[in-house]
Protein backbone atom coordinates (compact mmCIF):
# COMPACT_ATOMS: atom_id res chain seq x y z
CA UNK A 1 0.00 0.00 0.00
CA UNK A 2 2.72 2.39 1.00
CA UNK A 3 5.13 1.34 -1.44
CA UNK A 4 2.38 2.02 -4.28
CA UNK A 5 1.37 5.26 -2.72
CA UNK A 6 4.56 6.92 -2.76
CA UNK A 7 5.48 5.66 -6.14
CA UNK A 8 1.74 7.25 -7.93
CA UNK A 9 3.11 10.35 -5.64
CA UNK A 10 6.76 10.21 -7.07
CA UNK A 11 5.34 9.73 -10.76
CA UNK A 12 2.85 12.58 -10.24
CA UNK A 13 5.87 14.93 -9.05
CA UNK A 14 7.57 14.27 -11.94
CA UNK A 15 5.42 15.32 -14.35
CA UNK A 16 4.32 18.65 -12.25
CA UNK A 17 3.90 21.36 -14.46
CA UNK A 18 4.37 24.38 -11.63
CA UNK A 19 7.63 23.18 -9.76
CA UNK A 20 8.69 26.72 -8.04
CA UNK A 21 12.02 28.34 -8.38
CA UNK A 22 15.29 26.89 -7.11
CA UNK A 23 17.09 29.22 -5.09
CA UNK A 24 19.05 31.74 -7.04
CA UNK A 25 20.76 33.33 -4.02
CA UNK A 26 23.40 30.61 -3.33
CA UNK A 27 24.91 30.26 -6.91
CA UNK A 28 25.75 26.87 -6.76
CA UNK A 29 22.26 25.65 -5.77
CA UNK A 30 20.94 27.75 -8.91
CA UNK A 31 22.96 25.33 -11.08
CA UNK A 32 20.27 22.61 -9.60
CA UNK A 33 18.05 21.06 -11.83
CA UNK A 34 14.09 21.65 -11.22
CA UNK A 35 13.28 18.16 -12.72
CA UNK A 36 13.76 16.33 -9.61
CA UNK A 37 11.89 14.95 -6.91
CA UNK A 38 12.70 12.14 -4.42
CA UNK A 39 10.74 10.47 -1.68
CA UNK A 40 12.04 7.99 1.56
CA UNK A 41 10.09 6.62 4.02
CA UNK A 42 11.01 4.98 7.28
CA UNK A 43 8.48 3.06 8.71
CA UNK A 44 8.30 2.50 12.78
CA UNK A 45 9.37 -1.24 11.79
CA UNK A 46 12.30 -0.34 10.27
CA UNK A 47 11.39 -0.38 6.53
CA UNK A 48 12.62 1.47 4.26
CA UNK A 49 9.57 2.79 1.11
CA UNK A 50 11.54 4.80 -1.28
CA UNK A 51 10.31 6.27 -4.97
CA UNK A 52 11.66 8.42 -7.42
CA UNK A 53 15.59 10.04 -6.88
CA UNK A 54 15.31 8.72 -3.32
CA UNK A 55 19.08 8.25 -3.28
CA UNK A 56 20.71 11.34 -5.21
CA UNK A 57 22.22 13.80 -2.67
CA UNK A 58 21.14 17.34 -2.24
CA UNK A 59 22.36 20.29 -0.27
CA UNK A 60 20.35 19.65 3.17
CA UNK A 61 20.63 23.59 4.13
CA UNK A 62 18.66 24.72 7.11
CA UNK A 63 17.25 21.00 7.42
CA UNK A 64 20.98 20.98 9.29
CA UNK A 65 19.19 23.35 12.16
CA UNK A 66 17.45 20.07 13.46
CA UNK A 67 20.73 18.74 13.95
CA UNK A 68 22.70 21.62 15.37
CA UNK A 69 20.11 22.18 17.63
CA UNK A 70 20.50 18.52 18.73
CA UNK A 71 24.37 18.99 19.11
CA UNK A 72 23.99 22.17 20.88
CA UNK A 73 21.30 21.05 23.43
CA UNK A 74 23.72 17.61 24.68
CA UNK A 75 26.20 19.73 24.77
CA UNK A 76 25.07 23.09 26.69
CA UNK A 77 21.67 21.69 27.99
CA UNK A 78 18.99 24.84 28.70
CA UNK A 79 21.23 27.64 28.63
CA UNK A 80 20.52 27.22 24.54
CA UNK A 81 17.29 28.76 24.94
CA UNK A 82 19.09 32.27 26.86
CA UNK A 83 20.14 32.91 23.10
CA UNK A 84 17.08 31.51 21.28
CA UNK A 85 13.10 31.89 21.75
CA UNK A 86 10.14 29.40 21.01
CA UNK A 87 7.89 31.48 19.15
CA UNK A 88 6.88 31.47 15.63
CA UNK A 89 8.30 34.59 13.91
CA UNK A 90 6.10 34.78 11.14
CA UNK A 91 8.33 36.12 8.96
CA UNK A 92 11.43 35.33 6.08
CA UNK A 93 13.64 32.84 7.07
CA UNK A 94 16.81 35.41 6.65
CA UNK A 95 14.63 38.35 8.09
CA UNK A 96 16.56 41.30 10.05
CA UNK A 97 13.54 43.28 10.97
CA UNK A 98 12.75 41.45 14.64
CA UNK A 99 16.30 41.41 15.99
CA UNK A 100 16.49 45.12 16.56
CA UNK A 101 13.28 45.10 18.57
CA UNK A 102 13.64 41.84 20.29
CA UNK A 103 17.54 43.15 21.32
CA UNK A 104 19.33 40.57 19.18
CA UNK A 105 17.90 37.47 20.50
CA UNK A 106 16.23 35.49 17.68
CA UNK A 107 12.97 34.68 17.93
CA UNK A 108 13.46 30.36 17.36
CA UNK A 109 16.02 28.33 16.50
CA UNK A 110 14.98 27.31 13.04
CA UNK A 111 15.39 30.67 11.38
CA UNK A 112 18.96 32.07 9.89
CA UNK A 113 19.36 34.09 12.81
CA UNK A 114 18.28 31.65 15.72
CA UNK A 115 20.12 29.04 13.95
CA UNK A 116 23.42 31.47 13.57
CA UNK A 117 22.80 31.72 17.43
CA UNK A 118 22.93 27.79 17.70
CA UNK A 119 25.72 27.29 16.05
CA UNK A 120 27.83 29.73 17.63
CA UNK A 121 27.39 27.79 20.83
CA UNK A 122 29.16 24.51 19.13
CA UNK A 123 31.28 26.91 17.61
CA UNK A 124 32.51 28.78 21.15
CA UNK A 125 35.62 27.82 21.42
CA UNK A 126 36.74 25.66 18.92
CA UNK A 127 38.00 25.62 15.37
CA UNK A 128 35.66 25.83 12.57
CA UNK A 129 36.37 22.52 11.61
CA UNK A 130 36.38 21.01 15.06
CA UNK A 131 32.18 22.59 14.74
CA UNK A 132 31.71 21.14 11.37
CA UNK A 133 33.10 17.43 12.91
CA UNK A 134 30.85 17.72 15.56
CA UNK A 135 27.17 18.56 14.05
CA UNK A 136 28.87 15.81 11.14
CA UNK A 137 29.78 13.19 13.57
CA UNK A 138 25.76 13.70 14.91
CA UNK A 139 24.29 13.62 11.54
CA UNK A 140 26.64 10.39 10.34
CA UNK A 141 25.79 8.65 13.27
CA UNK A 142 22.05 9.70 13.01
CA UNK A 143 21.51 7.94 9.77
CA UNK A 144 24.04 5.08 10.20
CA UNK A 145 26.14 6.56 7.12
CA UNK A 146 29.73 7.78 7.33
CA UNK A 147 29.99 8.73 3.79
CA UNK A 148 28.20 11.91 4.49
CA UNK A 149 29.71 14.70 3.59
CA UNK A 150 29.75 18.91 3.50
CA UNK A 151 29.67 19.57 0.00
CA UNK A 152 32.55 22.06 -0.65
CA UNK A 153 31.60 23.76 -3.68
CA UNK A 154 27.93 24.38 -1.82
CA UNK A 155 30.07 25.82 1.27
CA UNK A 156 32.33 28.09 -0.56
CA UNK A 157 29.62 29.93 -2.48
CA UNK A 158 27.26 30.25 0.26
CA UNK A 159 30.33 31.86 2.04
CA UNK A 160 30.95 34.47 -0.79
CA UNK A 161 27.48 35.45 -1.21
CA UNK A 162 26.02 35.16 2.76
CA UNK A 163 25.92 38.92 3.43
CA UNK A 164 22.69 38.81 4.74
CA UNK A 165 23.72 36.19 7.70
CA UNK A 166 27.10 37.60 7.97
CA UNK A 167 24.62 41.02 8.73
CA UNK A 168 22.63 39.07 10.86
CA UNK A 169 26.03 37.24 12.79
CA UNK A 170 27.37 40.91 13.18
CA UNK A 171 24.11 42.61 14.91
CA UNK A 172 23.44 39.41 17.14
CA UNK A 173 27.24 39.71 17.88
CA UNK A 174 26.52 43.70 18.96
CA UNK A 175 24.07 42.95 21.05
CA UNK A 176 26.42 40.17 22.76
CA UNK A 177 24.03 37.14 21.76
CA UNK A 178 26.59 35.57 19.83
CA UNK A 179 30.33 35.38 21.41
CA UNK A 180 31.82 34.95 17.90
CA UNK A 181 34.33 35.44 16.65
CA UNK A 182 31.98 36.45 13.65
CA UNK A 183 34.31 34.75 11.23
CA UNK A 184 34.24 30.87 12.92
CA UNK A 185 30.15 30.66 13.67
CA UNK A 186 29.39 31.97 10.12
CA UNK A 187 31.89 29.06 8.46
CA UNK A 188 30.20 26.24 10.46
CA UNK A 189 26.82 27.76 10.11
CA UNK A 190 27.68 27.80 6.02
CA UNK A 191 28.91 24.45 6.19
CA UNK A 192 26.39 22.65 8.09
CA UNK A 193 24.01 24.01 5.43
CA UNK A 194 26.16 22.45 2.68
CA UNK A 195 26.11 18.80 4.19
CA UNK A 196 24.72 16.68 1.55
CA UNK A 197 22.12 13.93 2.04
CA UNK A 198 19.74 11.60 -0.43
CA UNK A 199 16.35 11.44 1.21
CA UNK A 200 17.19 7.72 2.11
CA UNK A 201 19.96 9.12 4.59
CA UNK A 202 17.73 11.84 5.44
CA UNK A 203 14.63 9.97 6.61
CA UNK A 204 17.28 7.49 8.54
CA UNK A 205 18.99 10.44 10.37
CA UNK A 206 15.32 11.72 11.41
CA UNK A 207 14.34 8.19 12.88
CA UNK A 208 14.88 9.12 15.92
CA UNK A 209 12.47 11.66 16.59
CA UNK A 210 9.66 8.89 15.35
CA UNK A 211 11.04 6.96 18.24
CA UNK A 212 10.65 10.01 21.06
CA UNK A 213 14.57 10.46 20.84
CA UNK A 214 15.53 7.08 20.88
CA UNK A 215 18.17 5.24 18.53
CA UNK A 216 16.27 2.59 16.71
CA UNK A 217 19.20 0.40 16.53
CA UNK A 218 20.39 0.11 19.97
CA UNK A 219 17.28 1.89 21.66
CA UNK A 220 19.19 4.24 24.03
CA UNK A 221 18.74 7.87 24.09
CA UNK A 222 19.77 10.36 21.58
CA UNK A 223 17.38 13.07 23.45
CA UNK A 224 15.25 12.51 25.80
CA UNK A 225 11.41 12.16 25.44
CA UNK A 226 11.06 15.72 26.53
CA UNK A 227 13.37 17.10 24.53
CA UNK A 228 12.15 15.18 21.05
CA UNK A 229 9.01 16.57 22.19
CA UNK A 230 10.11 19.54 22.04
CA UNK A 231 12.12 19.78 18.84
CA UNK A 232 8.87 18.23 17.22
CA UNK A 233 6.79 21.26 18.89
CA UNK A 234 9.53 23.43 17.18
CA UNK A 235 9.44 21.87 13.71
CA UNK A 236 5.48 22.19 13.78
CA UNK A 237 5.33 25.61 14.80
CA UNK A 238 8.91 26.99 13.04
CA UNK A 239 9.63 24.85 10.44
CA UNK A 240 8.31 26.33 7.61
CA UNK A 241 9.25 29.77 8.65
CA UNK A 242 6.01 32.34 7.84
CA UNK A 243 4.15 29.35 6.11
CA UNK A 244 4.44 27.06 9.28
CA UNK A 245 1.16 27.69 10.19
CA UNK A 246 -0.09 26.63 6.77
CA UNK A 247 2.00 23.61 6.90
CA UNK A 248 0.58 22.22 9.85
CA UNK A 249 -2.98 23.39 8.21
CA UNK A 250 -2.35 20.72 5.54
CA UNK A 251 0.14 19.02 6.69
CA UNK A 252 -0.38 18.22 10.36
CA UNK A 253 3.39 16.94 11.13
CA UNK A 254 6.57 18.55 12.38
CA UNK A 255 9.29 18.79 9.52
CA UNK A 256 12.06 21.02 8.80
CA UNK A 257 12.55 22.46 5.03
CA UNK A 258 15.90 23.94 3.67
CA UNK A 259 16.12 26.00 0.41
CA UNK A 260 17.96 23.01 -1.26
CA UNK A 261 14.44 21.53 -1.53
CA UNK A 262 14.50 18.75 0.53
CA UNK A 263 12.09 18.55 3.77
CA UNK A 264 12.01 16.16 6.91
CA UNK A 265 8.72 15.52 8.45
CA UNK A 266 8.38 13.05 11.35
CA UNK A 267 5.13 11.36 12.06
CA UNK A 268 5.74 10.50 15.81
CA UNK A 269 5.13 6.97 16.44
CA UNK A 270 4.50 6.04 12.60
CA UNK A 271 7.20 7.37 10.54
CA UNK A 272 10.66 9.66 9.36
CA UNK A 273 9.82 11.43 6.32
CA UNK A 274 12.04 12.59 3.50
CA UNK A 275 11.21 14.64 0.42
CA UNK A 276 13.41 16.50 -2.03
CA UNK A 277 12.40 18.63 -4.90
CA UNK A 278 14.50 21.73 -5.32
CA UNK A 279 11.64 24.16 -6.66
CA UNK A 280 10.45 26.47 -4.01
CA UNK A 281 7.43 28.49 -2.77
CA UNK A 282 8.02 32.40 -2.32
CA UNK A 283 8.30 31.37 1.48
CA UNK A 284 11.85 29.03 0.21
CA UNK A 285 10.04 25.67 1.19
CA UNK A 286 9.87 22.80 -1.42
CA UNK A 287 6.99 23.17 -3.57
CA UNK A 288 6.44 20.03 -4.80
CA UNK A 289 7.83 18.71 -1.55
CA UNK A 290 4.91 20.02 0.52
CA UNK A 291 2.66 18.98 -1.68
CA UNK A 292 3.73 15.15 -1.31
CA UNK A 293 3.70 15.61 2.03
CA UNK A 294 0.31 16.89 1.95
CA UNK A 295 -1.18 14.12 -0.27
CA UNK A 296 0.98 11.97 1.94
CA UNK A 297 -0.05 12.48 4.97
CA UNK A 298 -4.10 12.65 4.16
CA UNK A 299 -3.54 9.34 2.13
CA UNK A 300 -2.33 7.74 5.45
CA UNK A 301 -3.77 9.39 8.14
CA UNK A 302 -0.89 10.58 9.31
CA UNK A 303 -0.77 13.52 11.98
CA UNK A 304 -0.17 14.59 15.05
CA UNK A 305 -3.86 15.60 15.52
CA UNK A 306 -4.73 11.66 14.49
CA UNK A 307 -2.56 9.60 17.05
CA UNK A 308 -1.35 6.17 16.43
CA UNK A 309 -3.78 3.39 17.88
CA UNK A 310 -1.28 2.06 20.53
CA UNK A 311 -0.70 5.46 22.19
N1 LIG B 1 22.04 28.33 4.01
C1 LIG B 1 20.80 29.00 3.81
C2 LIG B 1 20.87 30.44 4.28
O1 LIG B 1 21.45 30.67 5.30
C3 LIG B 1 19.73 28.26 4.55
C4 LIG B 1 18.36 28.87 4.39
C5 LIG B 1 17.27 27.85 4.25
O2 LIG B 1 17.49 26.69 3.92
N2 LIG B 1 16.07 28.30 4.46
O3 LIG B 1 20.36 31.33 3.68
Amino acid sequence: MLDTLIADIAARMATAPDRGQVARYIPELAKVSPAHFGIAVVTADGREHVAGDADLSFSIQSVSKVFALVEALQAHGERVWQRVGREPSGSAFNSIIQLELEQGRPRNPFINAGAIAVTDLIAEGNEPREGIGAILRLVRSLAGDDTINVDGAVAYSEAATGFRNAALANYMRSFGMIAGPVETTLQVYFHQCAIAMSCRQLARAGRFLMHAGRCPTSGKPIVSPERARRIAALMLTCGHYDASGEFAFEVGLPAKSGVGGGILAIAPGRASIAVWSPGLSPQGNSLLGTKALEELSRAMGWNVFNPPPAC
